[in-house]
């Protein structure tokens, strides 16, 4: 019974002590309520999603329908009234992929068809084939030795764990409840170092090229692994299985199973029976052009038209679904906000841009690209292994240089935590806009939002953005079904969007960026991360 007392007591000593920061901050809600009118009475977000999940589909970076989903974007921006709406080039990126055929069934000791699909950036088989199946648990180098000379012609069956499934015994689909909210509110402080340091990240691809290149040398017929998570139920998990690089494309078709089937598979094999399984697979690789493409428009600013408040998201996805929570939620959303304020005719006073972008899901390397054109970057990094590594990661590499538009730039606001709706903001250790937030956030507390916290979040583009001193931020978001059942799963289709969690999202980005472009200041900065030392080698004990 004490703490909610000296809640109040505390929470009345800052308000007499610093009046002028906690009361000073206008909101136009006059304006807010023609936001929500707009957004909830005239929304076109689930139009917006079914053109791009249901009329395009998968949008892989570099594939035939990631330019399709380029162009969409950029003309509806243009169908909007916004301006100067365009494709800006990164890169050289890489190869392109897409997948048009995928058949696998088991051939004896039983007939049935088999749930699978296609690796990014692996090849197809050149029509049928048959293989006799051996299971192999590859974990590092040191694992090569065990199998060479006994794989070839052989389809792989890889992975550790035979005993995957667990019944799903809690419901895949969870809000935040206040306590988890009170949770994410308290502060973590991070380590000096990043937890994944880029000699770490240059190890793990240099042993997926060495585990491609085994592979090929061997002569496998193909490889596949299982869904990762224990709860199975069809839904299948799928990333890439080579690299994008030209000149690295692995030779070997590679599959992921439905942890089902595959552990059907493993437990024949166990117990010594001969599994032959025949495979269809045709994959295309488009190698016409090494660029990609972020989508960027306009709403232009009228007296402090040189400054900037971004939001963005990115565009492209993986490939066994349609990228409907990941990360097509974020774009509709994005484009929906921009609708709404565009469809109110309101003059910002700063120009309000939106950012699509491409190559997310292979490092934020769309968003990367286009701060390193506009804002600043580090030093690239010397290690041929790590010279792609984007500005985040590459601390060791030296100090920011940025320029003159980094300085015209007040926020970046991202969405990238798939449907559900706006519970709070991530503040990324920026403790001066927490008064601003606070006061844009309190008009919408009737719809859940109301958490801000000093942590950091990682792991999508505000980071590029952060990483050269622009205010980026993150919104915190209810789970839904994003880890259980959708991001980067053959089921992050349509139907797993919250049609009024997405309107909600829009409603709340398009006020923040209305709030953040009529402000009479940009929003206050915090410093840049320093250069860190060179990491010592470790050594191998
Ligand atoms: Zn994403």
């Amino acid at each position: 019974m004490q703490r909610p007392t000296r809640r109040v007591c505390s929470l009345a000593l800052i308000l007499c002590l610093v009046p002028a920061v906690w009361s000073q901050e206008k909101v136009d809600l006059e304006t807010i309520s023609r936001i929500r009118y707009q957004g909830f009475r005239n929304s076109k977000v689930m139009e917006y999603a079914s053109g791009l999940m249901d009329s395009i589909g998968e949008r892989l970076t570099g594939s035939p329908n990631m330019k399709r989903a380029n162009e969409w974007t950029r003309d509806q921006l243009t169908a909007m009234g916004l301006s100067n709406s365009h494709l800006e080039p990164w890169g050289p990126f890489g190869r392109g992929w897409a997948n048009q055929y995928v058949n696998a069934r088991m051939t004896s000791p039983d007939i049935v068809p088999l749930i699978v699909y296609s690796k990014a950036w692996t090849p197809g088989t050149n029509g049928v084939v048959t293989g006799k199946c051996v299971r192999v648990v590859i974990e590092d180098q040191k694992d090569f030795d065990k199998y060479r000379g006994k794989l070839a012609g052989m389809i792989l069956i890889m992975g550790s764990d035979a005993d995957v499934i667990k019944p799903i015994t809690e419901a895949p689909f969870k809000r935040l409840t206040d306590d988890d909210l009170a949770k994410t509110g308290e502060y973590q402080i991070p380590s000096e170092r990043p937890m994944f340091s880029p000699a770490d990240r240059a190890k793990r691809q240099q042993f997926v090229k060495d585990l491609n290149q085994f592979f090929a040398d061997e002569k496998v017929l193909a490889v596949i692994d299982h869904s990762r998570g224990t709860a199975g139920g069809g839904t299948v998990f799928v990333q890439s299985g080579g690299s994008y690089k030209p000149g690295e494309t692995t030779t070997i078709p590679q599959l992921t199973m439905a942890s089902e089937h595959w552990t059907r598979i493993a437990r024949l094999l166990q117990q010594k029976k001969d599994v032959t399984l025949e495979l269809n697979v045709t994959n295309t690789f488009y190698d016409d052009d090494p660029m990609q493409y972020d989508t960027i428009a306009e709403i232009p600013g009228t007296d402090k038209k040189d400054e900037v408040v971004m939001l963005g998201a990115h565009l492209d996805s993986w490939h066994a679904g349609t990228g409907a929570t990941d990360n097509g939620a974020g774009t509709i959303v994005m484009m929906e906000a921009v609708r709404i304020l565009k469809a109110l005719d309101i003059k910002p006073r700063r120009t309000i841009r939106i950012g699509l972008w491409s190559g997310e899901e292979e490092g934020l390397l769309g968003s990367q690209g286009y701060v390193e054109q506009h804002f600043g970057a580090r030093p690239r990094m010397e290690d041929p292994g790590m010279k792609d590594m984007p500005t985040l990661l590459r601390r060791e590499a030296g100090p920011i240089t940025v320029k003159p538009e980094q300085a015209k730039v007040s926020a970046y606001f991202n969405v990238d935590n798939g449907s559900g709706k706006l519970r709070g903001v991530y503040l990324q250790e920026n403790e001066a806009v927490a008064p601003i937030f606070d006061a844009w956030m309190k008009p919408f507390k009737d719809l859940g939002m109301t958490t801000l916290t000093m942590r950091n979040t990682g792991g999508t583009d505000h980071l590029s953005f952060d990483a050269v001193g622009i205010p980026g931020f993150q919104f915190i978001q209810d789970p839904i079904e994003y880890e259980t059942r959708t991001h980067h799963s053959n089921m992050d289709v349509y139907d797993r969007l919250q049609p009024d969690d997405l309107k909600q999202i829009s409603v709340i980005v398009a006020s923040f960026v209305y709030d953040a472009a009529m402000r009479d200041q940009m929003l206050p900065r915090k410093p840049i991360e320093k250069p860190l030392p060179k990491e010592p080698e470790k050594k191998d004990e």
